[in-house]
């Protein structure tokens, strides 16, 4: 029987879809998480991609595997992850919230890339069930930290609580040509961020009067995850720590943490890319 008081919980930065079909540090790091943690009775992710104007979650019993980007190889759109869903963790998360209203989606959403790109590596059978918990974008930071605090008792009873984002993410300014690299605003912030999950998980509010906050977050929904993390991390006294770190095409931060003792060891990037200068490029996409 798996050790549920040690149920960890994690932040993972996401990044590129593609990250579902390499194997790179990153990945590595997600799959060496994975295989760390006790068996989770279901996984919880709070997923930068279901950003509406509601708090919601999936509560089918098997959740469809969502291909919510586009302009990338046909083999990305083949993948699936067909893990199943779990209506009673569903009605679980929506009870534990109270009184703040969630409600259960049957047949809407499913599980997007935030999701699945990062879980085919954490979990590759996909035998462990999933629900995504909706980003209600009308809401401010206090809020998803008070929710994200509201989902502690969830570690207790066995269930992997992700937030999969990105903490800098700033798709106008991607440089697809410098795969490694960041900008100067991108390393600072996510170094603002890292002392403070270190330090004391609610300083992560304060990071919206950092003064990269703009640059980093130009849109809140994948720093959101983040702020979820921070919350359990704080009602449940455990501190966070780094689980991998680095950058992705300038303006992405790919830091990941973890909360609880899985994957102790940060892995570093051992050569990194020097800085950006600070251009701007035109296109964007979804990652
Ligand atoms: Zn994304």
């Amino acid at each position: 029987m798996a050790d549920t008081d040690a149920m960890p919980a994690a932040f993972l930065g996401h990044g590129n879809p593609m990250n579902a079909l390499e194997h790179n540090r990153y990945t590595e790091a997600w799959r060496s998480f994975g295989a760390s943690v006790p068996r989770p009775r279901a996984v919880v992710v709070v997923s930068a991609h279901w950003y509406i104007n509601a708090t919601a979650v999936t509560a089918m019993r098997t959740p469809r595997t969502i291909h919510d980007f586009f302009g990338f190889p046909q083999e990305l759109f083949a993948v699936t992850y067909p893990a199943p869903g779990a209506p009673e963790v569903a009605e679980e998360v929506a009870e534990v919230v109270k009184p703040h209203w969630v409600g259960l989606d049957h047949d809407s959403w499913g599980l997007d890339h935030g999701t699945w790109s990062v879980l085919c590596h954490v979990f590759p059978a996909a035998d462990v069930p999933v629900v995504q918990l909706s980003i209600n974008a009308l809401q401010p930071l206090e809020h998803h930290f008070e929710l994200g605090r509201q989902l502690a008792p969830l570690v207790a009873r066995g269930v992997l609580v992700v937030g999969s984002g990105n903490i800098v993410h700033n798709l106008r300014r991607i440089d697809w040509g410098r795969p490694d690299a960041a900008y100067d605003w991108a390393r600072r912030f996510d170094d603002a961020a890292r002392d403070a999950m270190g330090d004391d998980p609610a300083r992560v509010l304060t990071l919206a009067g950092h003064p990269d906050f703009a640059a980093a977050v130009p849109t809140p929904d994948h720093f959101l995850p983040l702020v979820y993390i921070a919350g359990l991390a704080d009602a449940s006294a455990r501190r966070p720590h780094a689980l991998v770190d680095g950058y992705a095409m300038g303006s992405l931060s790919m830091t990941s943490y973890v909360v609880g003792s899985a994957g102790s060891a940060v892995v570093t990037d051992p050569d990194p890319a020097p800085a950006l200068p600070d251009t701007v490029p035109p296109d964007e996409t979804n990652l």
